[in-house]
C-alpha cells in the first residue's frame, strides 16, 4: 500500500507506514532546533502544517522551542476564536450495541449493564431538561443496533428534538455522533437537519483497531475509516474527527488524525469542521490501566497545541471526560467547544440526581452548566450558544473561506454575546447574571464598528424584553 491523501482507500490516505515513517522522521529530528524553527516559522503564518512538520513540533523537547510551540497555539487560538468558548451537551438516546469495543461499557457482552432505550417521550423531557439548563446545541450519542436504534429511529429523535419548544427555550442544532453508515442514511440525516457528524476512529492503527473491535460491524476498519467520505458524499459537510487517546501510541494517532484531515481538504475542499480530543476514561467494566497508552496531562495539552498550530480552522472539542484544571489549560492552548452539565447516561438529565447505571464514562467535571458558565467568565472567556452557522447556510467550504478571511469573527463575537444575553436573562443564577451583564457591557466596547455594536445593543434590549434567536 503507497501513501495517498487523494485516495479513498483508508489504508492509503490513513497509510500505516508512513505513519510510522513519520513518527521516526518526528524522534530523530526532535531536537533538530534549526527544522523546528523553520516549522515554527512556518507556522506563525496561520495556513497549517503538514502531519510530518506537526509530528516534529509534538516531539520537540526543546526547552525554549517547547514555549514558543505554546506561545503561538494561544495566539492562534485568540486570532481565529478569540475569548469565545461554544457549549453544548451530549444527549445520550440508547445504549444498545451489538459491537464489542473493548474500552466502552455499551460493548454487547456487557450483561450487567441495564440496557435502555429513549422513547419520543423521553426524548422530549430530556430535551425540556436540557433547555431547562440553558442549552442551544447538543449532540446525539447513540449505540450501534440495526434492531434497536435503526436510522428511522435516529431520524425521529432528531424532528422530536427540534420539536420542543419549552419557554424561552430552543435546541438549534443537534450534531450527531452515531455508528459508520451509508450514502443514503448520511443523506436522510442532512435533509433532518443535523449540524456536525461526528465519528471517531479511536484508533488509526488498523492491526489494534481490529484487537479493539473484535466483532460486530465496527471491527471492519476500512468501512469506519472511509466513513467521513460517505458522509460527505451524502451532503453532510461538516464533519468531526477525533480519536480516543490511550488506545494507542499517542504519536501514531496524532499524524493519523492530521493524515485524515488532509485528505478530506485534498478530496472534498474542506478539512474537518471539528477535532475531539477524548482520552480513555474508567466506567462499567472498563479499566483504563488495562490500555498501555495512557499519556499525561502535559502531553495531552502539547498534543491539543500542535492540532491548535497544525490545523488552525478546525474547532477543538474537549468533553467532561476531562477534570476542570485540564480544561482550563487546555481551553487556552486550542479547544474553542466544550460540554457542560453533562450527563453521560440514557434518560440521565430528566433525573434529579446523576444516575450512573447506564453511563458511557464517568465524567470528571461534574459541574452544572451556570458552574461552567460562571467559571469560563471567571477565567476570562465567554460563553457562547451560538449556532448561527449552519442555520445560515455557512458550512463547509463556505464556512472555512468565512474562518480562512477571519470574517466569521464579526459573526462568533456579536452571536457569543447575544445567546449570552438570553442565558443570562432566562436561566443564570444572580452571581453569573452579575459577572455576565459586565461582561457583555465591555464586551460590546471591543465590537469594531459602530453599526454592528449599535444594533448588537438594539438587540440585547429586545432579549431583555422577551424576543429571542438574533444571529449575524
Ligand atoms: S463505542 Fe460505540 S460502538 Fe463501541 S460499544 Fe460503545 S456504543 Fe457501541
Ligand atoms: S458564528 Fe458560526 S463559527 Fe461563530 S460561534 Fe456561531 S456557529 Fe460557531
Amino acid at each position: 500500500m503507497k501513501y495517498d491523501m487523494n485516495s479513498l482507500k483508508a489504508e492509503e490516505f490513513i497509510n500505516d507506514e508512513e505513519i510510522r515513517e513519520t513518527v521516526r522522521y518526528a524522534a530523530e529530528h526532535k531536537n533538530d532546533t534549526a527544522l523546528i524553527d523553520e516549522i515554527l516559522e512556518k507556522a506563525a503564518l496561520r495556513k497549517g502544517l503538514s502531519h510530518r512538520e506537526a509530528s516534529v513540533l509534538l516531539a520537540c523537547e526543546d526547552e525554549e522551542r517547547l514555549e514558543r510551540i505554546y506561545d503561538l497555539a494561544e495566539q492562534i487560538k485568540k486570532d481565529f476564536y478569540g475569548n469565545r468558548i461554544v457549549l453544548f451537551a451530549p444527549l445520550y438516546l440508547s445504549n444498545y450495541c451489538v459491537n464489542s469495543c473493548l474500552y466502552c461499557p455499551y460493548h454487547i457482552k456487557n450483561k450487567h449493564i441495564a440496557r435502555k432505550k429513549l422513547t419520543m417521550e423521553e426524548v422530549k423531557r430530556e430535551v425540556e431538561a436540557l433547555q431547562d439548563m440553558g442549552h442551544k446545541r447538543l449532540a446525539i450519542e447513540s449505540g450501534e443496533d440495526p434492531v434497536n436504534n435503526p436510522i428511522e429511529y435516529i431520524l425521529d429523535c432528531i424532528d422530536a428534538i427540534y420539536s420542543v419548544k419549552h419557554k424561552n427555550g430552543a435546541i438549534r442544532r443537534v450534531n450527531v455522533n452515531i455508528a459508520a453508515t451509508t450514502v443514503e442514511n448520511y443523506r436522510r440525516l442532512k435533509d433532518a437537519g443535523i449540524g456536525t457528524y461526528i465519528l471517531f476512529q479511536e484508533t488509526y492503527n488498523k492491526k489494534n483497531y481490529e484487537i479493539l473491535h473484535p466483532a460486530g460491524p465496527k471491527h471492519d476498519y476500512d468501512y469506519h475509516t472511509e466513513a467521513m467520505d460517505r458522509a460527505m458524499e451524502g451532503g453532510i459537510d461538516d464533519v468531526g474527527i477525533g480519536v480516543l487517546f490511550g488506545l494507542d501510541n499517542y504519536a501514531y494517532e496524532f499524524a493519523g488524525l492530521l493524515m485524515h484531515a488532509e485528505h478530506l481538504e485534498a478530496v472534498h475542499g474542506v478539512g474537518p469542521h471539528t477535532i475531539s480530543v477524548p482520552r480513555v476514561k474508567p466506567a462499567d467494566d472498563i479499566d483504563p490501566d488495562a490500555f498501555d497508552n495512557s499519556l499525561s496531562d502535559e502531553m495531552f495539552c502539547k498534543i491539543a497545541a500542535c492540532i491548535r498550530i497544525a490545523v488552525p480552522y478546525t474547532g477543538m472539542i474537549i468533553s467532561t471526560r476531562e477534570n476542570a484544571k485540564v480544561r482550563e489549560k487546555i481551553i487556552r492552548l486550542g479547544v474553542s467547544q466544550i460540554s457542560g452539565g453533562s450527563r453521560t447516561s440514557v434518560g440521565g438529565y430528566a433525573e434529579k440526581e446523576r444516575p450512573h447505571d447506564t453511563e458511557q464514562f464517568e465524567v470528571s467535571d461534574e459541574r452544572t452548566l451556570d458552574e461552567v458558565v460562571n467559571w469560563l467568565m471567571r477565567t476570562g472567556y465567554i460563553p457562547s450558544f451560538c449556532t448561527a452557522c449552519y442555520r445560515e447556510g455557512r458550512t463547509g467550504d463556505r464556512f472555512m473561506s468565512l474562518c480562512k478571511s477571519g470574517q466569521i469573527q464579526n459573526c462568533c463575537h456579536p452571536n457569543a454575546l447575544m445567546t449570552l444575553k438570553e442565558y443570562l436573562t432566562d436561566y443564570a443564577s444572580e452571581d453569573t447574571k452579575r459577572i455576565g451583564e459586565a461582561m457583555i457591557e465591555k464586551e460590546i466596547g471591543t465590537i469594531p464598528k459602530e453599526e454592528i455594536r449599535q444594533i448588537v445593543r438594539d438587540r440585547l434590549e429586545k432579549i431583555a424584553a422577551g424576543e429571542r434567536d438574533f444571529y449575524f
